[in-house]
This record gives structure tokens, C-alpha cells and sequence, in this order.
């Protein structure tokens, strides 16, 4: 994205032609981007050429999903839904990994007739329930057991998943429990290990102390681990401020663990590589006062980006159209939702905007399109790929008549 005569562009396609054409709100995605992160993310694990499975949940477009696959990557499905979306994108089932505490009965069968690569359990119930199911099947399924390492991601807490009083994983204690389970079922075959402590991780450390727990785990089993899965949650950067991620010494980390480890890494990452891929560009519907701001509704709210509402997690917004003018008011944006949470963020600085004026909401490829939803009764945006000087519609405006 960068501004051509103050106008600002994805790939050099004006954001203004794209309003006009597909009208507002509307998620953009750059096809450059996404090629981009994705051979960053090979390039700096390259050493240990990692089996990389795409989170669909940050992202559950079928398009991107078929454009990610062709580079090779596999999935990391949580839910029925999201296998069967990743299976009609082409995906190949030996590159498949489903997490999650609650997999019913169905989706447990489901996988195991498609023959996913591993089924990472989370709780002694689920090894018991794979267990009868396979054996009812007479198969012997994969599994993975996801350990819950008790480590700090240090990241917001509505988004952190690895320590003890989350909900995810299982501790040490019921870790080799389970693995001795495993090793006396004729069904289940044991194959790796999964970690996931949690998402927008941006500090390195965090990874250093998880795979130290991971290693002494490993050390105490005395079981080989074809797989070793690290999960996801490498950071991206929302505003200029943030630091990043420092792959370079995540990577030294992993490669140190390799030398005392022979087994296979499995990443899952969603937001480092489809976050800073799309944008949701959106209208000024009305400018009102508010004493000593201004509230700059748009005609994008919280059901099309919840993450605002959800997290108070903030995006960065543009003006698609720049100028050198300086709002005298704060500007506070908000959708037209009846809901005060309804807010993407207060700026004190910001140039004038006028009515029907755009903006651009930035870093919305991850947890946007997906987490969207129809409160209000709103339909939901139109999704475009830009590729070069293609622009494909990856998804229609949801119309009122879709809804009711
Ligand atoms: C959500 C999730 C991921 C992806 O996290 P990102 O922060 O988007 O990389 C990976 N693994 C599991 C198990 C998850 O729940």
C-alpha cells in the first residue's frame, strides 16, 4: 500500500476505483503480500524446512486458501467446517492438523475418514474418545497431545492460551499420563507433541522458555516424536511504534532444540501471514459532534472487525484521499452499530475528513473476514483479491435478501 499523487493504492490500484466499483465496506487483500510473507516465513525457518499449516481460522476465505496452498502449506483446522474448507481448497489431508478442546464425536469421526496428518488432542476425554472411535473403525489413528507449558506469551490477555489457567492444552502431569495411555492403545499412534501459548507474540523470550518446557517434557517421556508442532502466534505490527518479532533468535532457538531433538517441526501460523495482507476500506457516513471530538461514523462497524470491540486491539486507519489539512477536534471513528463498543479508536491527530470521505483500516487480513458477523442484521462485505492488475471478487456482498 503506498500513496500515488495522494492517493493512496494497494498494488497500485487506487482504493477510490475500488469503492467506486465494489462500493464500501469492502476487504482488499494483496495477492504481492501474501506471496511476500510466505517466503519470509520459509526463508527465516529454512534450516529445518518446517511442515507449515496455515490457521484457517484467521482467515476462512476459500480463495486465500487455495492461493496459500500453492505454496506449498497445509492447514491447522479447529472445527468440521474449517477441515471441509481446507480439503475443497485442495488441501492435502497429510498436510492436516486439527486443534481444539471440544472436537465432538462427528468431527473426530470426520477426520479420521479423511485421514488428516494428526488429530493434536487436548484433554484426556478426547484421547479416550479417539481411542473408542478408531477402535469402533478398527484404524489406528495419529495423534498429537497439545502441552500446555504454563509460559507467559506476554501478549493481551484475551489472546494468551499457554498458561496454566487457560483453558487449552494439559499439564505436564496428565501429559504422561496420556502418553502411556497412548502406548497401550492399539488405535492411537502417538506423534507428536503441540504447543500453541498463544497469538500477536512479539517478544521471543516467551518461544525460548516454551520449547525449553518442551525439551524437558520430551527428555522425561523417553518417547520418540515423529512431530513437534510450535504452533502459531508470531506478531505483526499494528502501528510504527511496536517492536517485531525477532525471528532470527526464535530460529536459533529451534535449531538449538534440534540438535537435542530429532523430530519434524510443524508451524501454525495465521496472522503473520495473511494479517498485513488486507485492508477494509469504508465510507463516512455522517460526522457529528461530540463536544471535544468529532464521531466519525463509518459504514463499517464492529460485526465487520470485531477485533476492536473483542480485544480493544487497535488498527491503524488512512485517508484514502491525502491532505495536508489538521483536524482542530479529535476524531473518534465508529461504525453505525447500537453498541457503545461499537469504536475502532480515538485519534487526537488526524487530517480533516468530510462526509462521504474514505478511509482505509489497516492489517485486517487476520480475525477480520472471519471473526464478521451479521448483528444488526447487516450483510457482510465483499472480499477482492488483488493479484497484479487483477482484481477478483474472493467473496460477494452478502445481500439483505441472503438474511432474511
Ligand atoms: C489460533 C491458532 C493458531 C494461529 O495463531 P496466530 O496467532 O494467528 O499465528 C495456531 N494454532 C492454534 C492451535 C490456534 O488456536
Amino acid at each position: 500500500m503506498k500513496y500515488n499523487n495522494k492517493q493512496l493504492t494497494i498494488e497500485n490500484i487506487n482504493f477510490k476505483n475500488l469503492a467506486q466499483k465494489y462500493g464500501t465496506p469492502a476487504y482488499c487483500y494483496s495477492y504481492s503480500k501474501l506471496k511476500e510473507n510466505i517466503n519470509n516465513f520459509k526463508q527465516n525457518f529454512k534450516s529445518f524446512s518446517p511442515l507449515i499449516c496455515f490457521s484457517v481460522k484467521s482467515n476462512t476465505n476459500l480463495n486465500i486458501i487455495k492461493e496459500i496452498k500453492k505454496f506449498g502449506l497445509g492447514a491447522d483446522v479447529v472445527s468440521k467446517g474449517e477441515l471441509m474448507l481446507a480439503l475443497k481448497a485442495g488441501v492435502s489431508p497429510s498436510k492436516i492438523v486439527f486443534s481444539g478442546v471440544g472436537k465432538t464425536n462427528e468431527e473426530i469421526n470426520f477426520a479420521i475418514e479423511k485421514k488428516i496428518l494428526l488429530i493434536n488432542a487436548e484433554s484426556k476425554s478426547e484421547i479416550q474418545e479417539i481411542n473408542k472411535i478408531a477402535k469402533q473403525k478398527r484404524k489406528i489413528v495419529q495423534v498429537g497431545i497439545r502441552l500446555n507449558p504454563n509460559t507467559d506469551a506476554k501478549t493481551l490477555k484475551q489472546i494468551s492460551t499457554g498458561k496454566s489457567e487457560n483453558k487449552f492444552g494439559v499439564n505436564s502431569k496428565t501429559f504422561y499420563e496420556l502418553v502411556n495411555y497412548c502406548k497401550n492403545s492399539k488405535n492411537i499412534s502417538l506423534q507428536c507433541l503441540s504447543v500453541h501459548i498463544g497469538s500477536q507474540i512479539l517478544d521471543h523470550k516467551p518461544y525460548e522458555k516454551m520449547l525449553k518446557a518442551v525439551s524437558n517434557i520430551i527428555n522425561k517421556t523417553n518417547h520418540k516424536f515423529k512431530f513437534v508442532d510450535l504452533g502459531g502466534g508470531m506478531g505483526i505490527s499494528y502501528s510504527n511504534k511496536i517492536k517485531k518479532l525477532n525471528y532470527k533468535k526464535y530460529n536459533l532457538a529451534i535449531k538449538n532444540f534440534l540438535k537435542k531433538h530429532d523430530t519434524k517441526i510443524i508451524f501454525e501460523p495465521g496472522r503473520s501471514i495473511i494479517g498485513n495482507t488486507g485492508t477494509l476500506i469504508s465510507k463516512i457516513i455522517y460526522i457529528k459532534d461530540g463536544g471535544a471530538k468529532k464521531f466519525i461514523i463509518l459504514d463499517a462497524a464492529m460485526n465487520d472487525l470485531m477485533r476492536p470491540a473483542l480485544y480493544g486491539a487497535v488498527h491503524k486507519i488512512l485517508p484514502v484521499d491525502k491532505s495536508n489539512s489538521v483536524s482542530r477536534n479529535a476524531y473518534e471513528f465508529v461504525g453505525p452499530i447500537c453498541e457503545s463498543t461499537d469504536k475502532f479508536v480515538t485519534l487526537k491527530k488526524f487530517q480533516k475528513l468530510k462526509e462521504k470521505d474514505l478511509v482505509a483500516i489497516c492489517d485486517v487480513g487476520a480475525y477480520g473476514m472471519s471473526l464478521s458477523s451479521n448483528y444488526n442484521l447487516r450483510p457482510k462485505a465483499v472480499e477482492l483479491l488483488i493479484k497484479g492488475r487483477k482484481i477478483k471478487i474472493i467473496k460477494n456482498r452478502q445481500k439483505h435478501t441472503d438474511l432474511i
